[in-house]
């Protein structure tokens, strides 16, 4: 469903901080991209979402080649660190913002802001603006928007890196209960070792632009195939 086929990227003309990447990632999963900083996981995000292209390859989505098609074109949800809400509009009108670029009617785009809201259980928030809610509140609309028209994909970059800890978790745990209410397709990147292992259904270990590993969490954990990454996961756990 979405597939990297012999994929490459070099800022420079030079390096590769993405060397020939193959992965194919099946409707309805939830994948995480894991690795240190700088191993290549955003630039992957961002060739998938359309904001860079890609140096060689191709990749698809559906079975349809995406490198030439626009961001806005390829109907993919997206979730950032800094959550990049509107913070001149109102909740209601961040969620609204994606639909009326979409050319929804207004009554419709009134009954899925309503169901959106709901679904991250801030049906009273409709209208505050980011700065009036709370680090977690904003996250919960940030995934709301990213999903409020109803993509097939969702890719999210440490979309709870900003959180402490206790809401991470918390948070963890209600993204991953959307994602399977909704059977949505998540591309995830973090590097959190324990929000890679509890939320993830494979996970893909990066190092140096390459996949290490690609496997289940309790294969990684249980069978790591290399040293590199026994020590990566064994950090922080
Ligand atoms: P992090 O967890 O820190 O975000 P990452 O694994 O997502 O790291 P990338 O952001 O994909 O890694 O970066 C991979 C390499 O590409 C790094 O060496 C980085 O400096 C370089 N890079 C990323 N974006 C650009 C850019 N826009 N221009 C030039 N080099 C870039």
């Amino acid at each position: 469903y979405v597939r990297f086929e012999n994929v490459q990227k070099s800022y420079d003309g030079e390096s590769l901080v993405v060397k020939d990447l193959n992965l194919d990632i099946p409707r309805g999963e939830f994948l995480t991209m894991l690795g240190p900083s700088g191993s290549g996981k955003t630039t992957c995000l961002m060739m998938l979402a359309g904001f860079e292209p890609a140096t060689h390859g191709e990749i698809f989505l559906n079975g349809h080649p995406i490198n030439n098609l626009p961001p806005h074109k390829r109907g993919i949800g997206m979730v950032f660190q800094n959550y990049a809400l509107f913070p001149h509009m109102t909740v209601a009108e961040n969620l609204a913002y994606p639909l009326k670029v979409r050319g929804m009617s207004k009554v419709e785009i009134e009954t899925r802001v309503k169901r959106a809201l709901d679904m991250v259980e801030l049906p009273r928030m409709a209208g505050r603006r980011p700065a009036q809610l709370s680090g977690g509140q904003q996250q919960r609309v940030a995934v709301a928007r990213a999903v409020v028209f109803e993509p097939d994909l969702v890719l999210m970059d440490e979309p709870l890196g900003a959180l402490d800890k206790q809401l991470r978790e918390q948070m963890q745990y209600e993204v991953k209960h959307i994602q399977e209410r909704l059977g949505v397709t998540v591309v995830y990147v973090t590097h959190d070792q324990t929000e890679a292992l509890t939320m993830s259904d494979r996970v893909a270990v990066f190092n140096d632009g390459r996949i290490q590993q690609l496997s289940s969490p309790k294969d990684l954990y249980e069978a790591p195939t290399s040293s590199f990454v026994a020590k990566f996961i064994g950090e922080n756990n």
